[in-house]
C-alpha cells in the first residue's frame, strides 16, 4: 500500500485537482490512501475569519462568502450536473454550521481553542469530500474515510499529540477491511478521545499522512506539493536553490525543523523506526525525480546538504552574578517554559556560566518572559539575577548535513560568510549531533544570509556581485557595455555572476532587482524615477544584497563623502572620482580602514593612469615588502597632450580648446592645466606608498600666468591664454632651443612631492611620451637605478572604464 498526501496548492482549485486525478490514474493498481489538504489558501482564510469573529468585527461574513464561493465553484465544475444537486446540498449544510459556529464566536466575543479547531477543520473535510465525490465520478474506484475516525489524540488543541496505540490499530483495522483502491482522507483534522474535534497543527496534513503510512506500513509515503523536492534552500528566496536527490531522515528533519515549511516537522517520526521512504514529488511536473528521504543515503560526499531558516523568533536570556555554581536553575527555566507548553527553537551556547539563552517563537515571548520572571521573582528581588532580556523579530538560519560533524572548520566558514556581509549573529547553537549550526540573525538579513550561504556552500563558487553605478556619461555608459560583452566570460572563466540592479545620471535613477537590461539601459533609466543621491542610498540599503558594490563615475563631490557611509554597510566602493583620496588625509585613512573593518574593498586604480594597473602594482610593490624611495611620472593625459601638439605653428589657445573638445579635460580645464589634477594623482600616489601627506604640502610651480588661474569661467579662462600667446611661445621656445621637450612632471622623493614644467632632454624616459600617454617610474629598495615603469594611454572613457572593470574582478576574488 501507497500513502499520497497532496498539500493545499496542488488542490487549490478545479484545474489542479485535475492534476491530482492523472496522477492518481498513472497508479498502478496498489492500494492507495490520499490524504489532502484544503483548498490553498483556505485554512488562512478560516483563521482569519474566527479572529474577526472573536473582535466582533462584521469583515469575518466576507472570509465566509469567499470560503463558500470557492468550494461552491469548484463542485460546480468538478462534479457533473446529475450529481451535483447532492453534494451542494452536503457542502451547503456544512457551510451553514460553520457560518453559526462563526457566528457563536461574533456574540460570545471570544475563541476558544477548541472552538477555533473546529471551525479550521472546515478546510480539509470540505475539500477531502469534494475531491472523493469529483474522483468517483470520473470512475475512480474511491471511498472517503473521514480521518477524525482513525486518529485519536489528547486535548491540546491547535497541535494535539496522538495517541498510537488507538490510532494504529484503528488504521490497520480500516485498511485491512477496506476494498476500495483508493480512500480520501482529509489530512490536519482528528478526535481526542472524548470526541472533540482536534488539528494536529499548521502544515498538519503532512503527518496525517504520515500516522497513516506508519500504521499500515506502507511502501512509500509520497509528499505531493507544489515544488519539486527538498531543495538546498527556500527555492522562493534563495533563486540558484537545487534540488536534493537523497536525503536522510534526520537531514530532513533538522532542515523541517528549521523552517523549510515543504515537510512538517513531526512528520518523519512515526516513519523513521519503519524506514518507510518518503519521496517528495511535484504535481506540476509530475515526471522530475523530486527528492527521495530514506534511512541512509551518501550525501554524493557533500558535508552541507540544505541551509533553512525559520522566521518570527526572539531570543529570551537569563542572566546575572547570582546564578554561578548555584545547582538547578537551568532546571527552573526549563522546567518553567515546559509548564507553560513553550517549545524550545534552540538553545544557544552560553558564553559564561552565568546566562542561559534561548529562542522561542515571538507570539510564546512575552507569556515565557512574565512566567521565567515570576519563578526568579526572589532571585530578581535580591538583584542575584536581572529580570530576562528579550529580544524580538529574529530569525534562526541553520546549515545541515550528517556528515558536517567528521569536517572542521565549517563554522569558521559560515561565519566569516555572514560577517563579509555585514550580517549581524546575535547567537550561535549547534546541535550535539553536529548535524546543523545554527545562527541567530535580524529578520532583515535574511534574504542576503541566505543567498550568500548558499553561494559559499552549493554554488562551486559561482559568486553573485550586485552592482549600484552612478555616472553613466562617458565613462559610465563605456563601463556598462564592457560588462555586458563580457557577462559570459566573467561568469565562464572568473565564476563571477555580475548585475547592474541600479543606474543614475543626474536627471534620473533605475533600479531593476533581476538585473537592469545593459541593453537597454538607457531607456530604463529615462523611465526611471527622478535621481536623487540619498534615496539612491536608502534603496541600496533596502535591498540589502550581499556583495554590493557602489561604483562612482562622476566628479562629483558630494557623492564622495558618501562612500564612509556605503562601506560601513559593508558595500564596496569603486571610484574613479578623485576627490575622496585626495581630499584631507583623514577621510582618506578613515575610508582605507572602513574597508578594512567592514570587509568591503575601497579601490579607485582609475585616479591615477585611467586603466592603467599602477596602484594595484604599487599595492603589490608593498605587500611584497619593498619600499618606495622615489616616484617621477606624468600623469595629466591632457597636459602632455597639449604639450606634444603645441609648437611654434599652433597656438596655446587653440591647443588647449582641441584638448577640451577631444574630451582630454577635466569639464573645467584649469583644473589641469593648473597642475591641480597632477597634484591629487602625486597625492594618491604618495598617500599609497605609505607617507601622510596633504594636497597644500605639494609643491606646484605653475606655468600658467596668475591671471588666467583666477577666472571664473571656461570663456574668461580661454580670453585670457591668448593674451599670454607670447609667454607660451617664449616656454616652447626656450626648450626647442635646448634639444628638449617640454613635459608636465610629477615627482615624489624624500616624503616631499612637487609637480611642475619641465624641460626633458633627448634619451629620457618621458622624452618620448606620445599623444595623452601616462608614465610612472618607481624607484624602490629592489629596483634601485633601473625604476620599475608603467606606461601607456592615461586618459580616455574606454581605458577608465576598463579600470573600474578591474576593480570589480579584483573585488570577485576578493
Ligand atoms: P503544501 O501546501 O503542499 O503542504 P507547503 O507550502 O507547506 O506546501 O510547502 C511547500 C513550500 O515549502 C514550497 O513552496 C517552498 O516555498 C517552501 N520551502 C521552504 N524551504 C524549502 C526547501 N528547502 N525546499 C523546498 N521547499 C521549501
Ligand atoms: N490546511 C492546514 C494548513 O494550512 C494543514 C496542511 O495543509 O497541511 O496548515
Ligand atoms: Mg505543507
Amino acid at each position: 500500500m501507497k500513502v499520497l498526501k497532496f498539500g493545499g496548492t496542488s488542490v487549490a482549485n478545479p484545474e489542479n485537482i485535475n492534476k491530482v486525478k492523472s496522477i492518481l490514474n498513472n497508479q498502478n493498481n496498489n492500494k492507495i490512501a490520499v490524504v489532502v489538504s484544503a483548498f490553498g489558501g483556505v485554512t488562512d482564510l478560516l483563521l482569519k475569519a474566527s479572529r474577526l469573529a472573536s473582535e466582533q468585527d462584521v469583515g469575518y461574513t466576507k472570509s465566509i462568502k469567499e470560503i463558500e464561493d470557492r468550494h461552491i465553484s469548484a463542485i460546480r465544475e468538478l462534479i457533473p450536473v446529475k450529481s451535483q444537486s447532492a453534494a451542494l446540498s452536503k457542502v451547503k449544510s456544512e457551510l451553514n454550521i460553520l457560518e453559526t459556529l462563526l457566528e457563536g464566536a461574533f456574540l460570545i466575543g471570544e475563541l476558544t481553542p477548541k472552538l477555533s479547531d473546529k471551525i479550521v477543520s472546515y478546510g480539509e473535510l470540505l475539500s477531502s469530500f469534494i475531491i472523493s465525490e469529483f474522483l468517483r465520478s470520473e470512475g475512480l474506484d474511491v471511498a472517503f474515510k473521514d480521518s477524525r475516525e482513525l486518529i485519536k489524540t489528547d486535548n491540546n488543541f491547535g497541535r494535539a499529540n496522538v495517541d498510537f496505540k488507538i490510532t494504529n490499530a484503528n488504521c490497520k483495522e480500516f485498511f485491512s477491511s477496506n476494498k476500495n483502491q483508493i480512500t480520501i482522507l482529509p489530512g490536519f483534522v482528528a478526535y481526542s478521545k472524548n470526541g472533540d474535534l482536534t488539528t494536529l497543527g499548521r502544515g498538519g496534513s503532512d503527518y496525517t499522512a504520515a500516522i497513516i503510512a506508519a500504521a499500515v506500513d506502507a511502501e512509500i509515503l509520497e509528499i505531493w506539493t507544489d515544488v519539486s523536492g527538498m531543495y538546498t534552500a527556500n527555492p522562493k528566496l534563495v533563486k540558484q536553490a537545487k534540488c536534493v536527490a537523497n536525503i536522510s531522515y534526520q537531514e530532513a528533519m533538522e532542515l523541517s525543523h528549521f523552517g523549510a515549511k515543504v515537510l512538517y516537522p513531526p512528520t518523519i517520526q512515526p516513519i523513521l523506526g519503519k524506514e518507510i521512504p518518503i519521496a517528495i514529488k511535484n504535481t506540476f511536473d509530475p515526471e522530475k525525480p523530486g527528492t527521495l528521504i530514506a534511512k541512509n543515503t551518501n550525501g554524493n560526499g557533500k558535508t552541507v546538504r540544505g541551509i533553512s531558516h525559520v522566521g518570527n523568533i526572539s531570543l529570551l536570556s537569563l542572566e546575572g552574578p547570582g546564578m554561578i555554581g548555584i545547582p538547578g536553575i537551568s532546571k527552573r527555566f526549563f522546567e518553567t517554559l515546559s509548564v507553560k507548553n513553550i517549545s524550545i527553537v534552540l538553545i544557544t551556547q552560553a558564553s559564561s556560566e552565568h546566562s542561559i539563552c534561548v529562542g522561542i517563537a515571538d507570539e510564546d515571548v512575552d507569556l515565557a518572559a512574565e512566567a521565567v520572571n515570576e519563578t526568579f521573582e526572589f532571585e530578581i528581588s535580591t538583584k542575584k539575577i536581572k529580570p530576562v532580556i528579550v529580544e524580538k523579530d529574529l530569525t534562526i538560519v541553520a546549515l545541515v548535513g550528517d556528515n558536517m560533524k567528521s569536517h572542521q572548520g565549517l563554522s569558521g566558514k559560515m561565519f566569516s560568510t555572514l560577517g563579509k556581509n555585514n550580517v549581524n549573529i546575535r547567537a550561535i547553537a549547534q546541535g550535539a549531533s553536529e548535524r546543523n549550526i545554527s545562527a541567530v540573525i535580524k529578520k532583515e538579513d535574511v534574504k542576503k544570509a541566505l543567498n550568500s550561504l548558499h553561494e559559499t556552500f552549493f554554488e562551486e563558487n559561482i559568486k553573485q556581485l550586485n552592482l549600484f553605478v552612478m555616472g553613466v556619461g562617458n565613462v559610465g555608459s563605456k563601463f556598462l557595455q564592457q560588462i555586458r560583452q563580457q557577462k559570459k566570460y566573467l561568469k565562464e572563466e572568473l565564476k563571477l555572476n555580475v548585475r547592474v540592479i541600479g543606474i543614475s545620471n543626474s536627471r534620473k535613477m533605475a533600479f531593476d532587482e533581476s538585473g537592469v537590461s545593459l541593453k537597454d539601459w538607457e531607456n530604463t533609466l529615462e523611465q526611471g524615477e527622478p535621481a536623487d543621491k540619498e534615496a539612491f542610498y536608502d534603496r541600496i540599503i533596502s535591498l540589502n544584497y550581499r556583495n554590493s558594490i557602489f561604483v562612482d563615475n562622476t566628479a562629483n563631490a558630494e557623492v564622495s563623502k558618501s562612500y564612509s557611509s556605503y562601506l560601513k554597510n559593508s558595500i564596496s566602493v569603486v571610484t574613479c572620482n578623485k576627490i575622496a583620496s585626495s581630499s584631507d588625509y583623514a577621510y582618506y585613512k578613515e575610508l582605507k580602514q572602513l574597508a578594512k573593518q567592514y570587509n568591503a574593498p575601497y579601490l579607485f586604480e582609475t585616479n591615477v593612469g585611467a586603466g592603467l594597473p599602477i596602484l594595484d602594482t604599487l599595492k603589490h610593490l608593498i605587500a611584497s615588502g619593498d619600499k618606495i624611495r622615489k616616484i617621477q611620472a606624468v600623469l595629466s593625459g591632457s597636459l602632455n597632450f597639449v604639450f606634444n601638439t603645441f609648437d611654434d605653428s599652433t597656438t596655446f589657445h587653440d591647443v588647449v580648446k582641441q584638448a577640451q573638445e577631444q574630451g582630454y579635460t577635466e569639464p573645467d580645464p584649469t583644473i589641469d592645466l593648473s597642475g591641480v589634477d597632477v597634484m591629487r594623482k602625486i597625492l594618491i600616489l604618495a598617500r599609497e606608498s605609505g607617507y601622510q601627506l596633504n594636497i597644500d604640502d605639494i609643491e606646484n610651480e605653475a606655468f600658467l600666468p596668475k591671471e588666467s588661474l583666477e577666472t571664473d569661467s571656461n570663456e574668461a579662462f580661454f580670453e585670457s591664454l591668448k593674451k599670454y600667446e607670447a609667454d607660451f611661445q617664449k616656454l616652447y621656445k626656450d626648450a626647442a632651443d635646448s634639444d628638449c621637450k617640454l613635459k608636465y612632471v610629477a615627482q615624489f622623493e624624500d616624503g616631499k612631492a612637487k609637480v611642475g614644467l619641465q624641460q626633458i632632454p633627448k634619451g629620457h624616459d618621458f622624452y618620448n611620451l606620445e599623444g595623452s600617454d601616462n608614465i610612472v617610474l618607481f624607484f624602490t629598495d629592489r629596483y634601485v637605478n633601473q625604476p620599475l615603469i608603467i606606461k601607456g594611454a592615461g586618459a580616455g572613457a574606454d581605458v577608465t572604464a576598463s579600470g573600474i572593470f578591474a576593480d570589480i574582478v579584483r573585488i570577485g576574488n576578493f
